[in-house]
Order: C-alpha cells, then structure tokens, then sequence
C-alpha cells in the first residue's frame, strides 16, 4: 500500500510560558518522527497524556505548523501549505475531537453545524445543503427530522454522530480521531466504535486513531504506533502488538490495561511511576527512568529507530535480550 501521508524526522516544540512548563519552558511534543500512514489502513497513535499523541495527529494533518522535517500528503509536501492548497487539506483531512460537549457550538442548531463544512467547501444552494446534511445524518444513524435541535438536546454518543457527520459533510479522505470514544460511557463506545468502522468501509477511507487506552484500538486498528514523550518506541501490526509486544514500555502498557483475559496470569512487569516532565526529559532512552531492564548503555545512549524484517520497528538497546525466548518467531522473515 502506498503511503497516503508521511511526515519525516518531524518536531514540534512548544514555547512556555505555561504552568505545567513553568521551570523549563520549551517542550519539544514532537521529537524527530517519521512514519507513513497507508492509503486505507488504521493506524493506532497510542500513548499516556503527554505523550505527544495529539500533537503528532495535528502536525500530520497540518492543523498545527511543524517546528522541524516534513510532512507529504498523496506525494506531494504539505509542510508549509497555505492558501487553496491548506484549504484543500482542510476538506480532505478530517478531524473528530475528543469532547463532543465541547466540541459543538451550543448556539447552533445541528442543521448548521453539519453545514458548515458545506458552505465553506462546496457551492450548493441552501435547499442542497440542507438535503445533503439529511443524507448525513441518516449516514451516523440520526432521524434527519432532528436537524433543528441544539446539541445540548443529544446524548454524549449522538454529539459525537453528529460530529463524525460534520467530517464526513466534506468527503474526506482521511480521518482522525482524536480519542473519539474516551469521553463516553462504556456502553456507548462499542456503538461509535463500530459506526467508525463502518464508515471507514463505505467511504473507503483512511483512519488515525489516537488513544491512551489499547482497548478501543485493538479491533479497529491495522498498526499501532507506541508514543513515549515525543517519540516512537514501537510500531508495528496490530496483532504484533499485542501478542508480542517489543519493547518494554508497550509490553508494561499491555500489562497495566484492563485484564482482557480473565484468569490468564500476568507475564510482564506493570507500568511503574509517572511520566516524567516532557520539558525536561530524561537523558539516554527516554523510558529509562521506569523500564525494568535498565542499563548504564540505556541512561547515556539514545536507542535508535531499528526497522526488523517485516517492517515492525523498535527503539531499544535491549530488545533481543529481553524477547530471547520469543525473537526466534519473531523477526522470522513472513
Ligand atoms: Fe529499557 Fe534500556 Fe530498552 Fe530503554 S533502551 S526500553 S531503558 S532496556
Ligand atoms: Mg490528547
């Protein structure tokens, strides 16, 4: 598959003040990534809060301007798009926010809302915008006869369907979803969940799911990327990730979820400690400060980015080691 967007040795580093930056007061969210996403495929952009996650999903959708590197859409380079091209990447790179309390204007009715991108975008008249937000709703599974209420007459999931319309009102091409599910009950994430990927099939689209938990992501994703204060430590299938995680931040993520086999013993180490701060962070491997298999060689020496065959990748001195029983199948050629 060909990579629909791609973004090379990309940073961003934020200039304080701010009260969680006050001592040092420059973060760098994003440090030196590169990844491609495929035209079609999933990928999961996983981390805690601070990892960068956010960040990263709007640098690569140019809704936050890189410090440093580049980023490519269909080929060709979008780092420093503006004007019709930007506004062209606006249509086509779609976003759906976390809070869809906050998200949704209160003062305007969902007719309005889901219009907008319609009145900015393209040149139908009122009565074919107001046909084609009907179509758009019955699409998120919403009665069309409901476009004239306010947001503050929906649950938390049908804001969120009416957000999800609203990206979808200009034909996008790729969506992301900035933890689209994490602010609803439990009973109501599998819904959007499913609605998310059923869309995904209709419209063909392309998709980037950030999240800080792995539960959401494991049936919907294709690949995963694992974000650790600013960087990548792992990628890879979703399935890899998952039943033969790397490296030892994924591995103790993995752990710490919520037991997705009751009664199967815990294997790995769980999560220790806290993030440390991103502003200032630790020398060598960034994870040295809570990894259980730290060395001298991980304090001072940054691990580098190795791709294995198969094209997973991994960030740690030590893999092989820590994997020995398991590396056999692992990086066995497909
Ligand atoms: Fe742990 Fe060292 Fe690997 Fe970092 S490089 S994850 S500290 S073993
Ligand atoms: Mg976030």
């Amino acid at each position: 598959m060909k990579p629909i967007l791609e973004c090379r040795d990309l940073s961003k580093t934020f200039a304080g003040p701010t009260q969680l930056f006050k001592r040092n007061k420059q973060v760098t969210a994003v440090d030196r990534i590169s990844l491609q996403v495929k035209a079609g495929e999933t990928l999961a952009i996983v981390g805690e809060s601070g990892s960068g996650k956010s960040t990263l999903g709007r640098l690569l959708l140019r809704l936050l301007a890189a410090s440093q590197g580049q980023v490519f859409y269909q080929g060709e380079e979008i780092t420093h798009a503006n004007g019709a091209h930007l506004n062209r990447l606006r249509r086509e790179l779609q976003i759906i926010f976390q809070d869809p309390f906050a998200s949704l204007n209160p003062r305007m009715t969902v007719e309005s809302i889901v219009g907008e991108p319609l009145w900015l975008h393209t040149k139908l008249t009122r009565d074919d915008r107001q046909a084609r937000v009907h179509q758009l709703l019955r699409t998120v599974g919403l009665p069309p006869a409901w476009a004239q209420r306010y947001p503050h007459e929906f649950s938390g999931g049908q804001r969120q369907r009416i957000g999800i319309a609203r990206a979808l009102a200009s034909e996008p091409t790729l969506l992301l979803g900035d933890e689209p599910v994490s602010a609803l009950d439990v009973s109501v994430q599998a819904q959007v969940v499913n609605l998310l990927e059923s869309l995904k099939q209709q419209f063909g689209l392309t998709m980037i799911i950030v999240a800080h938990g792995l539960a959401v992501i494991r049936h919907m994703s294709d690949r995963v990327a694992v974000m650790y204060l600013g960087q990548i430590v792992e990628l890879a299938s979703v399935d890899e990730i998952f039943d033969a995680p790397l490296h030892p931040y994924t591995q103790a993520l993995i752990a710490s979820a919520p037991q997705m086999q009751p009664g199967v013993p815990r294997t790995q180490p769980l999560l220790q400690g806290d993030l440390p701060n991103p502003a200032s962070p630790p020398s060598g491997c960034r994870f040295h400060t809570r990894c259980p298999y730290v060395t001298d060689e991980c304090r001072q020496l940054e691990p580098i980015n190795q791709v294995l065959p198969g094209g997973r990748q991994v960030a740690c001195h030590r893999w092989q080691e820590i994997n020995r029983d398991r590396s056999a199948i692992l990086i066995a050629p497909p």
